[in-house]
């Protein structure tokens, strides 16, 4: 088969001429060919493999583009890549690799483009289009990748067991790609896999949690952790899930499953958010469940304080992933530990005064965290998803309402501690700290309006009740 369609790209006439140049032949092969065979229009990165030093192409052609690129070259992997277009394109010599038991780099050399594409991890990853001129297009698909394509599977080229061995990262590239392309793992990959499992502790957490990430930003991520549980991977990588499988019964009284829940509130969310930390939120939003769990007698099953729980261990869990402990951990945290504000809320009546507290506490958050307990709803009895449903919109309609009158998003007292002081001629002191906490009591409950002169009346008489007096 042809595929010069393909290659429309200027790029690869580039490429095409500066390896003829060199008398080597190229190729583009990986994500660029099974992308465009599944019909994906966009172009993201391109990985080229040279018949000889992929190095030397990658300079011959910055020299033959216009745009005169850097070259960045990886020595101690023989790679080179460039920018063109805002396209990464990475060059590659072709070449055999040979693995042993403990780690993943394995020994190179140089090889053919079958030993190239022998080293692939999947069939739909090891097709390749022939860049030289003669054969422009071209293309070479030893292991059948197409018909993978077809039938939608992840297939290793080679023995899977050997393959997944080799390097372990492989086992979630296999889960990811099945998530975001909605492929099934061929029987034998996923028995390797389940094999395997626990080599995955040889990778760094950085590489597993890319993969984790690209999971998340599919579609529909249950399909990747149902994967990652039952080939016995999450244990491994996040075992605070695993904690939360299982249900429970004492006296007939039962909780649900908390992992399975959890899945559904992960689906649940990407129909309405590509914020990856949110998403993030929805996946940790009740680890706190597992350590928090109790029977009580008369009660039944609680998770008292699980939020608080699980906003700590948010924390423990990004430190382990080498996960950036900055504000997107924050963000998470936060969401964990308001988790079930807005439930709670809606379990009584929605008043002005709960819903500015929840405004003030939650600040710019707000709508991220409706967007989380709106997912969180995962009810089977229609009519409670419905009454759910509809409470939420009246909490989201008040919200903009307490909103738009008082302003108390991101609240900054109308009075200062400073004027406190000027007001009374005091020094810093506790007494400071009572008034301001008393105006702020106030404008939350309602009982004043969120404005200056109202709060300044409010100063005045609470330093009354505190013996004070006005000066000047
Ligand atoms: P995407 O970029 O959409 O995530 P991709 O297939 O391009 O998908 P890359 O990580 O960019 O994935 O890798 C490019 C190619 O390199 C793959 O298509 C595959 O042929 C090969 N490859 C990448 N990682 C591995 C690996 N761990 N083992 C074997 N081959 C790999
Ligand atoms: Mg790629």
């Amino acid at each position: 088969m042809n595929y010069i369609k393909a290659l429309q790209h200027p790029i690869f006439k580039v490429i095409s001429q500066s390896a003829e140049e060199l008398k080597i032949d190229s190729y583009v092969i990986g994500g660029f060919v099974r992308d465009f065979l599944l019909g994906k229009e966009t172009v993201k990165d391109i990985d080229i493999v040279a018949i000889g030093s992929g190095i030397a192409l990658a300079k011959q052609v910055a020299k033959n583009l216009s745009t005169k690129p850097k070259v960045q070259v990886f020595k101690t992997y023989g790679t080179a890549m460039l920018r063109y277009d805002d396209i990464e394109i990475e060059f590659v010599g072709a070449r055999k690799e040979s693995y042993n038991e403990n780690s993943r780099n394995p020994v190179v050399e140089n090889g053919t483009l079958q030993d190239d594409q022998n080293r692939r991890d999947f069939t739909i990853n090891a097709m390749a289009l022939n860049l030289s001129e003669s054969k422009f297009g071209d293309l070479l698909d030893p292991f059948n990748g197409t018909d993978d394509l077809e039938n939608k599977i992840i297939r290793t080229p080679l023995d899977p067991d050997i393959t997944y061995s080799d390097d372990p990262l492989r086992m979630m590239r296999a889960i990811r790609f099945a998530t975001q392309l909605g492929f099934t793992i061929e029987k034998e990959s996923l028995n390797a896999i389940t094999r395997n499992c626990e080599r995955i502790k040889i990778i760094t957490n950085e590489r597993i949690v890319v993969e984790l990430n690209k999971i998340l930003e599919s579609d529909k991520p249950s399909i990747g952790f149902l994967l990652l549980e039952k080939t016995g991977l999450l244990k491994y990588i996040l075992p605070e899930l695993i904690a939360l499988k299982g249900i429970d019964e004492i006296e007939g009284q039962r909780h649900k499953d908390n992992f399975y829940h959890t899945l559904e509130v992960v689906d649940n969310i990407c129909e309405h958010t590509d914020n990856l930390w949110l998403r993030w939120a929805a996946l940790l939003h009740d680890i706190g469940k597992a350590p928090t769990k109790r029977f009580h007698k008369k009660i039944g099953w609680t998770f008292h304080a699980h939020e608080f729980e699980g906003s700590k261990m948010v924390y423990r869990l990004f430190k382990r992933l080498k996960m950036p402990l900055n504000d997107k951990m924050k963000f998470v945290q936060k969401m964990v530990f308001m988790s079930s504000r807005p439930i709670a809320l809606v379990n009584e009546e929605v008043t002005d005064s709960a819903v500015r507290r929840l405004v003030f506490d939650a600040g710019d958050y707000v709508e991220d965290l409706m967007t989380l307990c709106e997912a969180d709803i995962t009810t089977k009895n229609p009519k409670k998803f419905k009454k759910y449903h509809n409470n939420f919109k009246i909490v989201r309609q008040k919200i903009v309402e307490v909103e738009e009158r008082d302003h108390v998003r991101n609240f900054q007292p109308p009075i200062t501690g400073e004027e406190i002081m000027k007001t009374f001629n005091l020094k810093p002191s506790r007494e400071i700290g009572t008034i301001k906490e008393a105006i702020k009591e106030a404008i939350l409950e309602g009982d004043i309006p969120n404005e200056y002169e109202a709060a300044y009346e409010l100063m005045l008489s609470e330093g009354k009740k505190l013996g004070l007096t006005k000066v000047g």
